[in-house]
């Protein structure tokens, strides 16, 4: 048994998502002929109630868009310190949309409507750049998948609408918010000029990811997407693995967060573990005791068929996922325990 807890993104797609995909209809999607797409792209923005929503090969591609979209070379965006837009995409915010990334010093990769306020104040002179666009992350990848309160996205909302900033929601993870905290797509389309959402990280499809947000935003996006060489053929047999997943891989994320916390209460009774951080959602971040090396830990376990990474000073993380079954979870506390 070889139990792989790298990513969410490890998985493979299942039977019945490949059956799907080999059933369905497709069509040439760069002259919107693609009827599969075009159902994804429909199914998506009716879920999140906006107005429009296109289908993006990855999460990086629908982020840098949503970037290139609002803003303007040599303007501004806000974001956390752990931002994945930042840290995790190449520096493409710089690189595509000639930006600059005012980070902000908050907890787990989320930041107070106080921190944004201050950040956005002091008005405009020629020697600052204009500012234009709040990314958010939910939820937060390198915060070990901790999840905003949702009553503080709203202060955060209210203060670019008074500071005339756009908002977009990096969401690769947000059918785990949703999920763990009983909220609702609707919800955060209402909130959010721009979402992001990965169907290739909890929800198993093997490539894609959606931009929404308003028909002349899509309009905008869609025109992006072509010159960052994102524009796709017979790109339904994804879309019909998107399809496949957003039916029924969404409500069964709870078994993931379960067997993370499972995972969480085993390393904390490990004596060999120093700390674990709070487990919200799939993700588990933890240490292991100075006189460990924790490169020697993960190279040990590997050994046993258990995989899972170092993210540097001393940070381990574990991420559970369709592919992880209770079996693995099982095997997993025993190899822990006896080591
Ligand atoms: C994975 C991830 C992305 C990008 O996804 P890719 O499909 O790998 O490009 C964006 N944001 C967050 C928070 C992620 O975890």
């Amino acid at each position: 048994m070889n139990i792989n807890l790298i990513s969410d993104t490890v998985t493979k797609p299942t039977k019945g998502m490949l059956a799907a995909m080999m059933n369905t209809e497709v069509g040439d999607d760069v002259f919107k002929a693609d009827p599969t797409i075009n159902q994804l792209q429909e199914k998506a923005a009716q879920m999140f109630g906006t107005e429009d929503a296109l289908f993006f090969p990855s999460g990086t591609m629908a982020n840098q868009t949503a970037i290139k979209l609002h803003t303007q070379p040599g303007d501004k965006i806000f974001c956390d310190k752990w931002a994945h837009v930042f840290n995790f995409e190449g520096g493409g915010a710089a690189f595509n949309s000639g930006v600059s990334s005012h980070l902000i010093d908050g907890e787990r990769g989320m930041f107070t409507s106080e921190q944004l306020a201050y950040a956005a104040s002091g008005g405009i002179d020629i020697h600052s750049p204009y500012s234009r666009l709040v990314c958010i992350e939910n939820t937060t990848n390198k915060g070990g998948g901790a999840c905003w309160d949702f009553k503080e996205l709203k202060k955060i909302k209210q203060i670019c609408t008074d500071n005339e900033l756009a908002l977009h929601l990096d969401g690769a993870r947000l059918f785990n918010a949703l999920v763990a905290k009983h909220e609702t797509p609707k919800q955060y389309g209402e909130l959010f000029d721009t979402i992001s959402i990965c169907l290739s990280k909890g929800l198993g499809a093997p490539v894609g990811s959606i931009l929404l947000g308003t028909k002349s935003d899509m309009t905008k996006a869609l025109r992006i997407r072509k010159l960052f060489g994102g524009a796709m053929r017979q790109a339904g047999y994804l879309a019909a693995a998107a399809i496949y997943a957003l039916d029924n891989h969404v409500e069964r994320l709870t078994e993931d967060h379960r067997r993370a916390k499972t995972i969480g209460k085993t390393l904390e009774s490990c004596s060999f573990i120093k700390t674990v951080e709070p487990i919200e959602t799939n993700i588990v971040i933890f240490y292991v005791n100075d006189s460990i090396d924790e490169i020697e830990f993960v190279n040990k376990m590997a050994q046993k068929n258990i995989h899972f990474i170092s993210m540097g000073d001393g940070k381990l993380r574990m991420v559970t996922h369709l592919d992880f079954t209770e079996e693995m979870l099982d095997k997993l506390i025993s190899e822990l325990h006896k080591f």
